[in-house]
């Protein structure tokens, strides 16, 4: 008897995007409700029947949503704060819609939260560390859920109705009240004895409508939980249990270890428990030992967070070891979490070589990978043996590949090992120096790099693409855009000039289709948030930067104005974090890569004659690992390679960085040790309140505080600016000071953005008259 295969979700977007399309032409008006039920239910179907068709033991549903499942479970319990206007009883998908994007007041087909009558979408956050976003529950402390609707019993019978029997996926209690906010502060913790009965009368009908299983996925349990938090998974677990004794409960865990929560979660009263042995494979014997003999345990080991092909063999002899003792009844075998944030199908990537995509699995062929591997630990099949011979040439091509292994850039590594990286000066000189080389008026206004995206410049680069027009032209039709960009920055009198980034696609994809290591694919889209898809770079060898990559760039805008022109670039932590990372290096170590290839590239400008260089860091914070215990050593590393970007210049050259967010206090001596010479930031919507984690001692570099919101199409006014100005001289020195936007101007339009920057510097030459 085979060990039995479980997966615990499929991407839900489509081969081609259909449901990207299918929503966007509703939101349009361009299609009714209808239709676009029509597309979910098809791709619901397709998903389940390739599953099975697959051989996969044990296939979930609902896992399936047309926006997010986080926002689907607060619908379901009736979690609706009541700008959305809702009267109980079911919710219409409008309101739904509302939740996740914001509506204009009545309209469908608006997404965007306007000024009037509209209200705005819940706030979004990245779900755990991945880069899958979800809609934060809001709740307050009189809060009361009530079902709305059993989604997961209609997924379940829906798949019944085509033949195959599921087990239906349900976000847990306590995750879910975890990743929401209260209104009041309040702990939303205390809201699941009002959340239980809830959940219990979804069980209950799933257990009458003959379902025998369900998933629970509560992947707080591998978050750092307070007591109470841990009595919570106690007390809920044994609620569940005692209302509804009938069902059985596969309790998932994935994106790290259990650890510390592993006692607690040992001793519920559940049928099953999904551990994920791939973030954290060293958790297995405890579990092992820990869970009880009855208890199925689901093993995650195939990685439903990364691409690459599976080592079976080496799998096989893992796994066999650790479930010697055990019944194997009581042991499935599954990827260590959804597969949401994996690419679909491999084999649609034919323009990627023959070598490269047999190193490659997406979710298809990750469910391919589970079969195999639970035929070669039960028995000797033939064909699981042609199989695993094809597997193992396969990954040991990729570790071998000279395309993989590039002996000067690990000779680069080895020099520099143990050599401390920092600039020459410590910043009070090199402060002095820059002073004297640009002589830059107090409060000098900057902007973050990017201009508008305009529908001409994303028309000319996709022609370009194409084939439709020659690089001569694209290029001449790019730097009319810079000229034009570098005369109106001269025309409204900014400090320090940006050349606009219009022949970036992207602020990762630029770069990574210049540096080697990197590979693009064309439908390998992934979940970022509702119907926004992303095809991350994939980093699959030693990455080095064979030609410059921006200089020729800087050079032609500088060339066209007196004012330093800021040179632009990415920072390897982002680079880092925004791709598929391949897995047979550390992480940290494929980031000094990045960080010696960004490190030329700084170097050659400068060379050109680049007194400014920016290199942006917007999701060195999205790196940080689950556990504050693993904090540190990730910003150790994060910060280091930073440092080697920029240890090797001059003291008069000025290092700036950006980032993107609002959130510094807890990761502050990291973002002091990059020892940018100026950081800019996005302050405008705190109204400046972070800048306490700046002041003083703790942040003694250049400080250029976002001034406007860049999120919003609204024009703030100069005065208002000013306001925000002055609120930040009451946290920094006026010599730290610098003005700027929150971030990169190109999701706005130039009548918004020209009006915005004139009243940005008008703000700062007020400021200038007070001193
Ligand atoms: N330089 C980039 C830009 O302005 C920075 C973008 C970002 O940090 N997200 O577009
Ligand atoms: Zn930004």
């Amino acid at each position: 008897m085979t060990i039995k295969t479980a997966n615990l979700g499929f991407p839900r977007i489509g081969r081609h995007r259909e449901l990207k399309f299918a929503l966007e032409s509703y939101w349009a008006g361009k299609s009714d409700r209808a239709a676009l039920l029509d597309v979910a239910s098809k791709l619901r179907a397709a998903n389940w029947l390739l599953q099975k068709e697959m051989g996969i033991d044990v296939i979930p549903s609902n896992d399936f949503s047309l926006y997010d499942q986080v926002l689907d479970t607060a619908v379901m319990v009736g979690a609706i704060p009541s700008i959305y206007g809702w009267q109980g009883g079911s919710v219409d998908l409008d309101t739904y819609f509302a939740m996740a994007r914001g509506s204009n007041g009545g309209h469908a087909a608006c997404g965007h939260a306007h000024q009037g009558n509209g209200v705005p979408a819940l706030e979004m956050t990245k779900w755990f560390d991945t880069n899958y976003h979800y809609l934060v529950p809001e709740f307050s402390a009189d809060q009361h859920f009530e079902l709305t609707s059993n989604k997961p019993l209609e997924a379940f019978l829906e798949a019944r109705t085509i033949g195959v029997q599921t087990r239906p996926v349900l976000l847990g209690p306590v995750t879910f009240l975890k990743l929401g906010k209260t209104r009041d502060g309040s702990s939303a913790i205390n809201l699941l004895d009002r959340l239980l009965p809830v959940y219990a009368r979804i069980f209950a009908e799933l257990a009458a409508a003959g379902a025998d299983w369900v998933q629970v996925d509560e992947p707080c349990l591998v978050l750092d939980l307070g007591d109470e938090e841990r009595q919570a998974v106690s007390h809920a677990y044994a609620a569940l249990h005692a209302l509804v004794p009938d069902l059985r409960i596969m309790l998932a865990t994935y994106f790290g270890a259990l650890g510390d929560n592993l006692d607690i979660v040992a001793r519920l009263p559940v049928s099953g428990i999904h551990v994920d042995l791939v973030s954290a494979p060293q958790q297995a014997a405890a579990v092992l030992e820990k869970v009880s003999p009855q208890c199925v345990i689901s093993l995650g080991v195939i990685d439903g967070r990364n691409i690459w092909r599976s080592d079976l063999a080496k799998l096989r002899d893992t796994i066999l070891p650790l479930i010697g003792g055990r019944d194997h009844t009581t042991i499935q075998l599954a990827p260590s979490c959804s597969l949401l944030h994996v690419p679909i199908d491999v084999s649609l990537e034919t323009t990627l070589d023959d070598e490269l995509r047999s190193w490659l699995a997406f979710a298809t062929q990750k469910l391919e990978e589970l079969k195999q591997l639970s035929g070669a630990i039960d028995g000797s099949d033939i064909a699981v043996a042609a199989d695993f011979r094809a597997n193992g040439a396969a990954t040991q091509a990729r570790l071998t590949s000279v395309r993989v292994n590039d002996p000067i850039v690990a000779g680069r590594l080895v020099e520099i090992q143990g050599v401390e990286q920092k600039r020459h000066s410590p910043f009070a000189k090199r402060k002095d120096l820059q002073r004297r080389r640009f002589g830059l008026p107090p409060f000098p206004t900057t902007t973050i790099g990017s201009f508008p995206q305009t529908a001409d410049v994303r028309k000319a680069r996709s022609m370009h693409d194409k084939g439709e027009l020659s690089y001569i032209d694209y290029k001449a039709f790019i730097e009319r855009e810079t000229a034009a960009a570098v005369r109106w920055q001269e025309e409204i009198g900014l400090d320090v000039f940006v050349h606009g980034e219009f022949e970036r696609n992207d602020m990762v994809q630029y770069f990574g289709e210049q540096l080697s290591g990197f590979a693009f694919t064309r439908h390998a889209w992934v979940q970022s948030y509702g119907s926004r898809y992303v095809r991350p770079p994939i980093i699959y060898g030693d990455v080095s930067r064979p030609n410059p990559m921006t200089v020729g760039w800087w050079r032609y805008a500088q060339s066209l104005t007196q004012r330093p022109m800021k040179g632009m670039l990415t920072g390897p932590i982002t680079i880092l974090n925004w791709s598929f990372v391949r897995d047979d290096l550390p992480r940290e170590t494929v980031g000094r890569q990045i960080a010696l290839a960004i490190r030329d590239e700084v170097l050659d400008l400068e060379e050109a004659g680049a007194g400014i260089i920016q290199i942006d860091e917007a999701a060195l914070r999205e790196g940080l690992p689950l556990r504050k215990a693993d904090w540190q050593h990730y910003l150790g590393w994060a910060v280091e390679c930073f440092r080697m970007c920029t240890s090797g210049v001059a003291d008069e050259t000025q290092i700036h960085t950006h980032m993107c967010y609002s959130e510094f206090n807890d990761i502050m001596s990291a973002i002091a040790a990059m020892d940018a010479d100026v950081i800019s930031i996005e302050t405008s919507r705190s109204k400046m309140k972070l800048l306490q984690a700046f002041a003083g001692e703790r942040y003694p570099n250049e400080i250029g505080p976002g001034v406007y919101d860049i999120h919003s199409p609204r024009v703030p006014d100069a005065g208002e600016m000013k306001t925000l100005l002055d609120l930040a001289r009451e946290h920094l020195l006026d010599d730290q000071l610098w003005v700027n936007p929150d971030c990169g101007l190109k999701t706005r339009k130039w009548e918004d953005v020209k009006p915005a920057l004139v009243n940005m510097v008008e703000a700062a030459r007020r400021l200038r008259l007070d001193l």
